[in-house]
Order: C-alpha cells, then structure tokens, then sequence
C-alpha cells in the first residue's frame, strides 16, 4: 500500500513531537496564516514539501 500523508499543521509552527517538527512527518506539511491564527498576516499560508513532483502540483494551485 502506497499512502501520502498529508499533515494538517496549521498553528503549529516550531512546535515538535518527539524531537521532530511538525509539519515534516509527510509527504507535505499544511500551515495557516489566516486572521486568529497564532502566525497571522491576514490571509494565506504555506507549505512543507520536499517532492518536486508534488511541489510544482501544489505551485499550480497557489491563486485558488
Ligand atoms: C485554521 C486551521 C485550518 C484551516 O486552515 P485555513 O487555511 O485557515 O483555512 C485547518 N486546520 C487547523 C488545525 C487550523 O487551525
């Protein structure tokens, strides 16, 4: 079986589990930078991902 993880790490920038930082358990790490997050800028955020192929996916979402 051939599952990626897709790790929903909105407000926990910096935090770890077990000495690893959250957002890099999978094959991507999801943050929020939406008002009332602990990083706010107002709308938007960011993510973690080490797999070109899945990064240039996830690029050409990036104004959606
Ligand atoms: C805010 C939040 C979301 C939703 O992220 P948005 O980019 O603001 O829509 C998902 N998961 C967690 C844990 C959150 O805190």
């Amino acid at each position: 079986m051939n599952l990626n993880l897709i790790e929903d790490a909105c407000q926990a920038q910096g935090s770890r589990h077990r000495g690893r930082l959250a957002g890099t358990f999978g094959e991507v790490g999801c943050f929020s930078l939406n008002d009332g997050k602990i990083y706010a800028a107002g709308e938007g955020g960011y993510l973690l991902i080490d797999n070109p192929v899945i990064a240039a996916r996830a690029a050409a979402y990036r104004t959606h």
